[in-house]
């Protein structure tokens, strides 16, 4: 006998009235009428399951910090890098511990399950690597937190950058981080991209770079970065973040680059709610968006996933940690508004960061871990309108949070808003 078993579910391929069934954490079976008695029954009634949410890039260490020592008056980007320079000498390690957790919580009652976190180690204290490493592991029964040694500063730019990463990748940080746009020169930028790289290469880690966030057309680490990877074997491993300057460049030059990348196996992250706030400061009218060019690298055959990055943090003083508002804003600015393109939405803030996050037995397959989101809605297009309530989230097989459904007359007619559960004693 399984433990669980979902009734009647709908699948983000498309699939309807299915079945999925759980035993020791797992999906056991996935099917039309499965023939399994479970202890527990819950009847999905058509509504979507899905695997979890993943936020592919985020900053948890200056998250729910906003009002820290002070708001950001302008809004810009470069305001919000000086404010946490004030933030960073008197953060404490509870403060940052209590923060971040407190935005874990919020993220599992949004299906959030899943946090690509960059980790600023330009504090020769690394305070707030120990606070979130300390995090993880708290955190490790219902949520995958992956930490990235970001140096906020520049890794040439701040003296202590390099050996600070170094010792937060051995004291178990994750992915290598990077920020060549913010390096004093073009040629120290691709430097930096070079070291770092190779650095991945040599202790086999995951690179996410947080690469050409600007408008400047001319800002062209990622080809820098998508070389390095290609030289270096680092195809599957790599992620370039933000990429806005591609926005801006030359067509011509670009129909070079998305092969590049492609061939190289780096993904990009691009992150709506941000992008299309800080990018185009600069400009009158016509005002760019600035968000990078997503339909043309997902037809190249490139990984796009999107991301938060920030919630009510020195860049940015909204947000919830609802990879629903943040797939919707990557779905209005790159005028991603066909069928196809708005369930390509819905994948990169789940199957496509999981990929990017190398996640272990993610997904609805027998074997993947039964780590799973039951939605108020009969399909992605329609979670992706309404934002729809997380009904149910399961991890390793048992519900974790609940939500009930708000909204039942915004629903297509005659569908059913609700969700029956039922124990076998
Ligand atoms: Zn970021």
């Amino acid at each position: 006998m399984n433990d669980l078993v979902i009734r009647n579910a709908s699948l983000p391929d498309g699939r309807k009235g299915i079945d999925i069934a759980i035993q020791d954490g797992r999906i056991s079976a996935v099917g039309v009428a499965l023939p399994v008695s479970a202890a527990e029954e819950i009847n999905a009634n058509g509504n979507l399951v899905t695997p979890p949410f993943v936020d592919a890039h985020f900053h948890m260490d200056a998250v729910l910090s906003y009002g820290l020592p002070r708001v950001n008056q302008s809004g810009t980007l470069l305001e919000g890098i000086a404010l946490w320079g004030e933030l960073k000498p008197i953060l404490t390690q509870e403060a940052l511990i209590e923060r971040a957790l407190r935005y874990c919580d919020w993220a599992v009652a949004r299906g959030l399950l899943a946090i690509r976190s960059h980790v600023d180690i330009c504090d020769d204290r690394l305070l707030a690597v120990e606070a979130l490493l300390e995090v993880k592991r708290r955190v490790a029964p219902y949520l995958d937190l992956q930490l990235v040694a970001f140096p906020q500063d520049g890794i040439l730019r701040s003296p202590t950058a390099m050996a600070n990463l170094k010792r937060a990748i051995a004291m178990g940080v994750d992915v290598v981080g990077g920020i060549p746009h913010f390096e004093r020169t073009m040629a120290d930028g691709a430097e930096s991209v070079r070291l770092l790289c190779e650095f991945a290469a040599e202790q086999g880690l995951r690179v996410d770079m947080h690469c050409d966030e600007s408008d400047d057309p001319m800002s062209r680490h990622i080809e820098t970065l998508a070389y390095h990877s290609n030289r270096l074997g680092l195809h599957g491993r790599v992620a370039g973040s933000h990429l806005t300057s591609m926005h801006s460049m030359d067509n011509y030059y670009v129909s070079k680059l998305l092969p590049l990348i492609r061939e190289a196996g780096v993904a990009a992250i691009a992150n709506p709610l941000i992008n299309i706030t800080l990018q185009g400061r600069h400009d009158t009218y016509p005002k760019r968006r600035g968000m990078t060019r997503v339909p043309e690298m997902l037809a190249a055959g490139i990984d796009v996933a999107f991301g938060h990055d920030c919630v009510m943090d020195p860049w940015y003083s909204l947000g919830s940690g609802d990879m629903l508002e943040v797939a919707q804003m990557g779905l209005h600015v790159g005028q991603m508004t066909g069928q196809a393109a708005m369930r390509q939405c819905f994948d990169a803030v789940t199957e496509t960061p999981a990929r990017i996050l190398g996640l272990e037995a993610y997904g609805l397959q027998a074997g993947c871990f039964a780590d799973l989101v039951l939605l108020d809605a009969s399909d992605t297009i329609e979670a992706l309108r309404l934002r729809s309530a997380r009904l149910l989230v399961l991890r390793r097989g048992k519900v974790i949070s609940q939500t009930p459904a708000p909204h039942a007359n915004l629903h297509l007619p005659g569908r059913p808003s609700h969700i029956e559960f039922r124990t076998k004693n």
